[in-house]
Formats: structure tokens, sequence, C-alpha cells
């Protein structure tokens, strides 16, 4: 099974765990616990020019890490995506971002192989997902690069019932019980 963004939440978090029993000495898992993706690290990274822009102009990708004239990172994100879609992509291209040596494309030293690539994309899918799920992550995440605020899970619902509250009332409390994570 070829485990990638359109996988189960199940599917992925148990493909990561077995790369990691079968991968120990991959610096990608010291990696992550040394630049935790937090608040201040998305902060430090839109205080420092990344920036992010919504556009239709490819067709087949969801979400891409770009490089600006000046050197910089840009995120792209694909401007017809389903709320939840847009947000796990925003946080997937966020953590390849985080770990520009271990999870970046561009980088030889994580990519030799297709399978190479494709336990990256899977490391980068499922911390995305976990960091997305975080309501402040997301909150200052979607706030910061001023995308709209969608409220269709428990995280979007903590991180927004403020923002949007005209819109929320106590009984969306049951509506948004779940967290998504597929
Ligand atoms: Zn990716």
């Amino acid at each position: 099974m070829i485990i990638d963004t359109t996988s189960s939440w199940t599917e992925l978090d148990s493909h990561v765990h077995e790369l990691k029993d079968s991968f120990p000495y991959w610096q990608i898992w010291k990696d992550i616990e040394r630049k935790p993706i937090n608040t201040f690290s998305i902060a430090y990274l839109v205080g420092h020019g990344l920036s992010l822009v919504e556009d239709h102009t490819f067709s087949t990708l969801t979400g891409a890490v770009m490089t600006r004239g000046d050197g910089k990172a840009k995120l792209w994100l694909r401007r017809d995506l389903a709320p939840y879609k847009r947000d796990v992509t925003l946080f997937h291209e966020l953590a390849h971002v985080h770990h520009p040596i271990y999870l970046s494309r561009s980088n030889g030293r994580f990519s030799a192989s297709a399978e190479e690539e494709n336990a990256r994309e899977a490391i980068t899918e499922w911390l995305g997902r976990k960091a997305r799920a975080d309501p402040g992550l997301l909150r200052l995440a979607v706030l910061s690069f001023g995308l709209d605020a969608y409220i269709y899970d428990k995280s979007s619902y903590r991180a927004f019932q403020w923002i949007k509250g005209q819109q929320c009332f106590s009984f969306m409390d049951k509506e948004y019980q779940d967290t998504w994570m597929d």
C-alpha cells in the first residue's frame, strides 16, 4: 500500500511508526524533537518573511513550497481547496519548511530513492496533520497568512469560535466534538 496525503490517519500513523522502528538512525526523528512545530516557530517563520499565495496555477498540486526572487520561501496553496483540505495542506507545507534539511524535496540528503521520497512525504503529512489538530497552531497559521477562518471540526471550532463568535452557539459544542485527522 502506498501511503500518501489521501491515506487515513490510522494508516499514516502506523506507517510512520513502522518507519521509526525500521530506520531509528534517520536524523529526522531527532530534528522533530529538537524543532517542534509550535507557535514560536510559526511566528518566527512569518516574522522572517515566509509568505503565502493562493492561486490556480498548478492543476495537479494542492500545495507547494516555492522560492522567491529574494531567496525566501513562499507557500503556495491551490485556491479551490475545501476548508479542511486547505488547512491540512497549509500545515503539510509548513512541515516541509520546518525541516528544510530532512523534509525538503530540493535537498538530496533525503530524496535518494522513491522509497525515501515516499517516506519523506508520509512523515511530512503526519507532522502536518498533528500540527493542524492543535487549535492554537491552526489559529496562528491561518490568521498570520491572512486566510479566511473556517470551522469544520473540534480543532477549528476551538481555534475560531471567538473570532467567528456570532456564528457559534452552545449547540455547536456537540456538533464539533470530533477532530478530523483523515
Ligand atoms: Zn510534500
